[in-house]
């Protein structure tokens, strides 16, 4: 058997394709971008063909760069970017659209039509979401209605939907398997997270044709094996996981409260709730978390933040105050506090606690003595707030406290982000030497069903090198004045917009 896990990692702008050793350590990465397209303002699709061969390209690439043979390979894992819709012919291979990205809002409308249907409360207690064009289930409508006759093929079984896990590994086993795991499946606003199935009454009220459908299989399990024409060698694909759930997993949080955050362009939160499906009172979303065999059913709770590192971005690019994002730590470090100034990135509104889509961004308690280093100072501060905020909500939808914090993402780099991370929240929060955790999971998945790791503590406990530490470094009643300023501040912001 061989001795590193592939992991496929299928994201929004690229794909990327790492190896992983038996210790759970990462020896090579390799990186394809691919085209966006944007045909209409608020639509994002992309071109099936170019995430397949980006994708392939990616895992040729690291296996030359690491000169690691096809064969030294145990199992193949896929983590994807979540939610987003392809639909192809099973004769032919040949997608009848291109993929409709998670962001795309192309279909608000029929979201609308949904919710003035009354569809909402249906929708929330047999998937754990709310109608939103986010996920998959109006893509496949849109892509249905989009199509001349593609309906009906569909109702003769004569087309396939997936999410981006499904048409890679349709590709990869050469159309022998078309299937999903539980996570992805989770996204689609057509599956049933109690029953853990699709749910027929959701499939008529979209009039979505069952034939369409993958199977859905555990996120560390079998999902056939990939033809020997890609990489050489036949290879078992044994674990696939959203993104999200599979750096939770890789995070090593599969215990009730374990959370974790990624600091991307927005914030990604989740918090694992075990066997407890939790409605959410708050507006967060339940989700399905990876499981392997043996544990019959887990969940988390799900929130975002809108701006997170994109607040940075605006320091930059808007601004001007910074050239490049990593500056702003040693500019903000270069004063001891925001000097009474607030920043809130409401740039396209606010998410939990407040939901309100007409609140605006703001930068207020500015004095003469203001400087730049205070406002890139307050945007730090601002992101963790924001998190603080939807970590809050997440233990009290949970009704349990959080214990620490596992973070990772492109701005956790930032220790001083962090160290304001864990003031605010009164935790501390761990960063893990292994950064890519969203592949770490897949390739954890893939290994336990592979027989690579005996259990899921085995590895979980893997010796993934140092963690660093970032301990809350203010008190009480520090922290209480703190949150309470910034709550003030954006009470200044909501409802900023009004309509008409
Ligand atoms: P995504 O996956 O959403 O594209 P990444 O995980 O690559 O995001 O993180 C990039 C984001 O992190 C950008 O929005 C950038 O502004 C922000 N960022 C990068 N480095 C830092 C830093 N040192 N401090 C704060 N934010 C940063």
């Amino acid at each position: 058997m061989g001795r590193y896990i592939l992991a496929l990692d299928q994201g929004t702008t690229s794909s990327r394709a790492l190896l992983f050793d038996e210790r759970g350590r990462s020896v090579a990465v390799d990186q394809r971008e691919f085209p966006q397209a944007y045909p209409r303002p608020g639509w994002v699709e992309h071109d099936p063909q170019a995430i397949w061969l980006s994708q392939i390209a990616a895992a040729r690439g690291v296996l030359a760069r690491a000169r690691i043979e096809a064969r030294e390979v145990s199992a193949i894992g896929i983590t994807n970017q979540r939610e987003t819709a392809l639909v192809w012919e099973r004769a032919t291979g040949r997608p009848i659209y291109p993929a409709v990205v998670w962001q795309s809002r192309q279909t608000a409308s029929i979201c609308d039509d949904l919710r003035a249907r009354g569809l909402g409360t249906e929708v929330r207690a047999r998937t754990g979401l709310m109608i939103d064009a986010y996920f998959s289930a109006t893509k496949v409508r849109f892509i249905l209605d989009a199509v001349p006759g593609a309906q009906v093929r569909a109702e003769r079984g004569e087309l396939a939907f997936g999410t981006v896990d499904s048409w890679l590994l349709w590709r990869l086993t050469g159309g022998r398997v078309h299937a999903t795991d539980e996570t992805n499946a989770s996204r689609t606003m057509l599956w049933n997270i109690h029953e853990y199935a699709w749910d027929g009454w959701l499939l008529a009220a979209l009039d979505i044709p069952r034939a369409l459908l993958p199977e859905v299989r555990l996120s560390s399990g079998n999902f056939g094996e990939a033809d020997a024409s890609w990489l050489g060698v036949t290879l078992p694909i044994r674990g696939v996981a959203g993104d999200q759930q599979a750096a939770l997993f890789g995070q090593g949080c599969t215990t009730s409260g374990a959370a974790k955050n990624t600091y991307g362009t927005g914030c990604f939160l989740l918090m694992h709730t075990r066997d407890r499906a939790v409605p959410s009172a708050r507006g967060l979303l339940t989700t399905v978390a990876a499981r392997v065999s043996g544990i019959s059913a887990a969940y988390a709770l799900e929130g975002s933040v809108f701006s997170a590192g994109s607040t940075v971005q605006w320091l930059r690019d808007g601004l001007g105050l910074i050239t490049s994002a990593s500056e702003v730590e040693a500019l903000a470090a270069s004063v001891p506090d925001s000097g009474g100034v607030t920043l809130v990135p409401a740039f396209t509104g606010l998410g939990a606690p407040y939901w309100d889509e007409s609140a605006r961004g703001a930068i207020l308690g500015l004095t003469r003595g203001t400087t730049r280093a205070h406002i890139a100072r307050a945007a730090l501060e601002a992101i963790a707030h924001q998190s603080r905020e939807v970590i809050e909500c997440l233990a009290a939808d949970a009704g349990a406290p959080l214990s620490a914090l596992r973070v990772d993402g492109g701005a956790c780099r930032n220790g001083l982000l962090m160290q304001i991370q864990a003031d605010l929240l009164g935790l501390p929060v761990h960063r893990p030497a292994e950064l890519e955790v969203t592949a770490l999971g897949v390739a954890g998945l893939a290994g336990i069903a592979a027989g690579v790791w005996g259990s899921v503590e085995e590895f979980t406990s893997l010796d993934a090198g140092a963690v660093d530490v970032f301990t809350p470094r203010i008190d009480a009643h520090e922290r209480q004045r703190q949150s309470a300023a910034w709550s003030r501040a954006v009470g200044r912001t909501l409802r900023w917009e009004t309509p008409g």
